[in-house]
Order: C-alpha cells, then structure tokens, then sequence
C-alpha cells in the first residue's frame, strides 16, 4: 500500500462492519478500484458520509491503514440528490455491481473513470428515465471492457442477423435466429435486435433518441443481464430487485 492517495472517485459497493463504519470499494481516476475502510459513516450526523451512497462521487484522501486504506476525507462532486424513485436507486444498483464485477482492483484508466462517472450521474438524474439510461450505460461499459455480445451474425449458422425475432443465448454470447433451433435464451423481437445491434456498432445516440416501449426496455435489460451473468458468473443481485420493481408495476 502506497502512502496517502488524493483522489476522485466513484462508489460500486458499500457493506457495513463493525457498529458504524462500512468498508467501500470505490473506482478512482488515478488509483483505478480500491477498498477503504469508512469509520463511522452510519452514525447520524457522521461527518464524512455526503458522497458515499452508491455511485456517489466525492474528492477523496485515504491513508495507508493495517490492511485497508482509511477514509480521512471525502467531499462530494457535482449535484446531490438522487431521489427515491426505487427503480432508480435499483438502476445504479445494478449498474454498480456490473462496474464492480467487470473491474478488477487497481488498473487505473481514466478513460473507464469517466465512463462510470458520466453514467453514473445520467442514471441518478431525475430529469432522465433511468432504465433506458441503464441499458446504455450497461452497454457502453460492457463495450469498453472488450465484453460485449456478437451481434453481427447468428450463432447457430453464421448468416447475418436479419430484421425479425431472434433468441439471445448467453452460453454463445450471441442471437440465434429461426430456422435454426432456438434453445432458450432471452427472447427478442426485431425492435429489439434492431437496437441492441445500433448499439454494438457504437451508435449510442440512437439509444437518446428512441421511445422506449416496454417491451424494448424489458428485452434489452435481460440481454444484457443475461449476458453479463454469464460472462460475470456472478448473481447481479440488483437485477432480481429491478425486475421484481418492474414486475410490481413501481414505474
Ligand atoms: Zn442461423
């Protein structure tokens, strides 16, 4: 462990310990992931806590502690408030976790940096509807860690995808299309192939522009929860809570 680390970060995961403190694994700009201990941020009134909620963004200062960095400071950037639309709270959820699980420790990349932390602010906006801001977020995070989908051409024969429904398979990592044998997967109908093959040619912007039906957003979370899962092999707890939300009819 280095000496003292200023820097700005991101918050992907909070777990309490001990009575009132909660160690957090944090993306930095210039020090990549990391975890620190935060000591004594759940009590009321804690001096430290403004910026630590999930996917905040806060000026940190750590100091070297016995075997975790220490939280000495941490000053919260850019607008406060996120809300309590649970679906939103849901949406950075997942999104955090996605980050977490795609980003090892350490491995600065400012670039990454920005990405988490632009998306990050998009989702917590309460200007934005935050399920088509996760699918792009999502997306461009998948794409920029080298993870996303094959969306060219079918799995099963290698023709390339045509304008009608497929099946998203995440043990191939890619769209079967009939009249090849379906097995399973994420069933998608032509919007959704549409969409999500715009977005895998880096056309985020047609992600901005559409309307967003139901089952678009439905079928283009589950592709790349599905997806992540599999490349993951990791639960993304999150996204249960989203699609229970969802299912209750929370939006
Ligand atoms: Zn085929």
């Amino acid at each position: 462990m280095p000496a003292s680390v200023a820097d700005e970060g991101v918050v992907l995961r909070r777990r309490n310990y001990q009575e009132a403190d909660r160690i957090l694994v944090i993306l930095t700009r210039d020090h990549g992931k990391v975890s620190c201990l935060a000591r004594g941020v759940r009590r009321p009134r804690a001096r430290n806590a403004a910026g630590l909620d999930l996917l905040g963004r806060a000026k940190l200062l750590l100091i070297p502690g016995r075997s975790l960095y220490v939280l000495a400071q941490a000053r919260p950037v850019g607008a406060a408030g996120r809300g309590d639309d649970p679906i939103r709270l849901a949406c950075a959820a997942l999104f955090a976790e996605a980050a977490d699980g795609l980003l090892e420790e350490g491995h600065p990349d400012p670039i990454l940096f920005e990405l988490v932390g632009e998306h990050a602010e998009r989702l917590l906006d309460i200007g934005r509807p935050p399920r088509p801001e996760l699918v792009l977020a999502l997306f461009r995070l998948a794409a920029e860690v080298g993870y996303l989908p094959a969306l060219e051409r079918c799995m099963g024969c290698g023709r390339p995808l045509e304008n009608r429904p497929g099946s998203f398979i995440p043990e191939l990592g890619g769209v079967v299309q009939p009249p090849c044998p379906v097995p399973g997967g994420v069933s998608c109908e032509a919007a959704t192939i549409r969409v999500l093959r715009a977005l895998a040619r880096g056309d985020f912007e047609v992600g901005r522009r559409l309307r967003w039906g139901p089952r678009l957003l439905s079928e283009t979370e589950a592709v790349l929860v599905a997806h992540l899962r599999h490349r993951l092999d990791r639960r993304l707890l999150a996204a249960d809570v989203l699609a229970q939300l969802v299912d209750a009819g929370a939006d």
